[in-house]
């Protein structure tokens, strides 16, 4: 496996070295093609050029041929890679460079074809002529025939030339791929040191340091929200490390109280300190329901509370659903003269049906439970925006400012003994607040003691 370091570098030098291949290559090809052109025209021109002098020379020279002349001509153009040959009207040839020095002629040649075939491999040339006639005052007084390597040739210049360019461009690549090797290393260390700070600081908290954090500052927006994600899994852990050590406590401290009770009756039963009666005997099993309802509450508990909640969504015709729970608390309505008010719209929010209903369930038991004879509920049911809002508002006993920001919470009851009396063991508000959060809404309440209490569930339609 490679890191992160090695593979940002590497591809740093890679793009670098493609993108300089590529330029060397477009490079050449246009140069090359520019450059013919140039070198053909400036042939063109020398070749103008010797026309040109001849003219001038042939009439300096007092209207006739000075062969020493022609040949100082035709000297200086070998120098430029073209053999001159100048002849009469009548085809008599004054001078010409091939016999004048012929082995110079065919080295100046072979040179030209080597240079031809280092630059451009099997270049397609030869010895080229051109014929030229020497014109004064409308005569023509000579012809002048002009050899070269053709179609066009680099002189060594030229080809030094072209050479220096290309190895400009290979200094340039190379500087480049230095810079960028620098370059990629820096900026692989500034992108793996955080990612490796960030590993080291995941590797602690999943060693159970859930109090670490990751402190990495860098404006690199991914690490920041690699980081941000780690810290809120470490914050989410140690939240759950703290209820899961809170709930062991609280699950003992519930469930020592009735087994204290009913190690006690059952002692004193055992010493002969007590009569085994039919009411102390009715007490023992209280205490074994109690525990055994507490075992209950435990499992549910474990089915719904925590994070981890799967919802199995469906449409729900939401009205039929709190008329069928209402109907469940028919008796216990009746025996305590409660009166009951609905107010549901016909809405049919998407929801896992169980678990909204295990929701309502809790907290209208809880409104019944609290409230007194005669009293009064209140059910309603609108949409709000894109929610649907449901409340149940009671008339009963309140829930004191103490008790209020903790009824949320496992085994918060707010009056032990009467809760006790009434059954309760602080977990059903606890759950239903679980189940609302996990369809994404929230549970609310607003109470004061003696004044009643309103619990408000808002979900997503
Ligand atoms: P419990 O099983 O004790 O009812 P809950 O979690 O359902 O547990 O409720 C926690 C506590 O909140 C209750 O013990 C009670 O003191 C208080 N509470 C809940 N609902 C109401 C209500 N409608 N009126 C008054 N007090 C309430």
């Amino acid at each position: 496996m490679k890191t992160l370091r090695f593979k940002l570098t590497a591809s740093y030098l890679l793009v670098t070295l493609i993108a300089f291949a590529l330029i060397g290559v477009f490079a050449n090809i246009i140069l090359e093609k520019q450059f013919e052109q140039y070198v053909i025209k400036n042939l063109n021109q020398k070749n103008a050029d010797i026309v040109a002098t001849l003219e001038n020379r042939y009439t300096a020279w007092g209207d006739k041929w000075d062969v020493p002349g022609i040949e100082n001509i035709g000297m200086s153009a070998l120098g430029d890679g073209l053999i001159v040959r100048v002849s009469t009207p009548d085809q008599t040839v004054l001078w010409d460079a091939m016999t004048h020095n012929s082995g110079m002629c065919a080295e100046l040649l072979q040179q030209m074809a080597e240079n031809m075939e280092s630059r451009t491999g099997g270049f397609n040339g030869g010895y080229t002529e051109k014929s030229y006639p020497v014109t004064v005052s409308g005569t023509t007084v000579g012809n002048v025939t002009i050899g070269y390597y053709g179609p066009y040739f680099y002189t060594e210049n030229d080809i030094n030339f072209l050479n220096t360019l290309n190895g400009l461009l290979l200094l340039a690549a190379a500087i480049a791929a230095v810079v960028s090797f620098i370059l990629g290393t820096f900026m692989a260390g500034r992108l793996s040191g955080p990612i490796s700070r960030v590993i080291k600081t995941a590797d602690q908290i999943s060693e159970g340091n859930y109090r670490d954090r990751v402190k990495e500052s860098t404006n690199t927006r991914e690490i920041v929200e690699l980081s941000a994600t780690i810290n809120k899994l470490a914050e989410t852990l140690g939240k759950q490390e703290i209820l899961r050590k809170r709930l062991t406590a609280d699950v003992a401290h519930e469930l020592r109280t009735p087994l204290a009770n009913l190690q006690s009756h059952l002692e004193a039963m055992i010493d002969g300190i007590w009569e085994p009666s039919a009411e102390r005997l009715k007490s023992c099993h209280d205490e074994a329901l109690r525990l055994s309802k507490i075992v209950g509450d435990l499992e549910t508990l474990a089915r719904y509370d925590g994070e981890n909640i799967v919802l199995h969504k469906e449409r729900i015709h939401l009205s039929e659903l709190i008329k069928k729970i209402v109907i469940s608390f028919e008796n216990e309505m009746r025996s305590k003269n409660i009166n009951l008010q609905c107010d549901v719209a016909e809405l049919y929010p998407e929801a896992d049906k169980d678990k909204l209903t295990q929701v309502l369930v809790n907290i209208l038991s809880n409104a019944l439970k609290y409230t007194n004879e005669d009293g009064r509920i209140q059910i309603t049911a609108a949409r709000d925006d894109d929610k649907v809002r449901i409340s149940i508002k009671d008339n009963g006993i309140g829930i004191s400012q103490e008790d209020l920001p903790y009824i949320f919470e496992r085994f918060y009851r707010a009056d032990k003994s009467r809760s006790r009396a009434t059954g309760g063991s602080g977990i059903g508000l606890s759950i239903a607040k679980s189940l609302v959060e996990a369809h994404g809404g929230t549970l609310n309440v607003t109470s004061g003691y003696g004044s009643g209490s309103e619990f408000i569930i808002v979900i997503p339609i």
